[in-house]
């Protein structure tokens, strides 16, 4: 068996409608450079050796096996011989053309995904939207009381939020919320103060641990003329002993 994999052939990628993909083989012809491709289908691959058969079955020729080196059906000498016993019968038959390989899987698969339009709005829909803005859109400088948003009334009454922009940009004001920013400074001061707050305890714990290390190297120091002291205590003790003999 020849073909054992499809590795003659270049694989190419296509895109289809829907964000599917489908993949192409395509033979390249040794002698002419003429191509031609065979659509995988959506599954992206063909087993072993089915490629080669498909491009056979089209008139080439795929025995050599490597990529790039087989033979288009105007190259494939088998051909020329079949065409030769044709006119050697001197049947007169017009050559029908192969038909084109289709280049992309049938046109359905790319017809475009319409995107459904917005509903419309109702007379209904405004006047609620109007009315919860007239509740919660404080004025044009101030813009929506605190914790207010294109998005929030749109979420409280289910409706599109650019219904809410439009109906609020036409009749009322711009959505930067004032009131809001305003809360916002004061929280972030509020926090900058905690901050700081923080700021100088650990201050205060740097200099205590710093305190701290100067302690206990001066503790270091006192051990260690006392191990010094005892050491000079002990060898005059020894002394004192020797010198009384006991
Ligand atoms: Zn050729």
């Amino acid at each position: 068996m020849k073909h054992q994999r499809n590795e003659e052939f270049e694989k190419a990628g296509i895109t289809v409608a829907g964000g599917g993909s489908a993949g192409v083989m395509i033979a390249r012809c040794g002698t002419c450079g003429e191509f031609e491709q065979i659509s995988l289908g959506t599954r992206g691959r063909f087993p072993p050796d089915i490629t080669a058969r498909k491009f056979e079955a089209r008139g080439w020729d795929c025995s050599d096996g490597r990529r790039g080196r087989d033979l288009c059906p105007e190259c494939n000498p088998a051909n020329k011989k079949k065409e030769k016993e044709k006119d050697m019968t001197k049947v007169t038959l017009s050559v029908v053309p192969t038909a084109p390989p289709a280049l992309v899987e049938p046109v359905q698969a790319i017809q475009a995904v319409l995107v459904e339009p917005p509903p419309a709005m109702t007379r209904d829909d405004k006047r609620i939207i109007f009315a919860k803005l007239n509740d919660v859109y404080l004025n044009e400088t101030a813009g929506y009381s605190a914790g207010w948003t294109d998005q929030r009334i749109a979420d409280d009454l289910s409706v599109p939020r650019a219904w809410v922009s439009g109906i609020r940009d036409e009749n009322f004001g711009p959505e930067a919320a004032n009131e809001e920013i305003r809360t916002q400074l004061t929280e972030a001061r509020a926090v900058l103060a905690d901050v700081q707050l923080v700021l100088e305890k650990a201050e205060k714990l740097q200099t205590e641990a710093e305190a701290s290390l100067k302690r206990q190297s001066d503790l270091t120091e006192a051990i260690k003329s006392l191990k010094g002291a005892a050491d000079r205590v002990g060898k005059n003790v020894d002394r004192i002993h020797k010198a009384l003999g006991v």
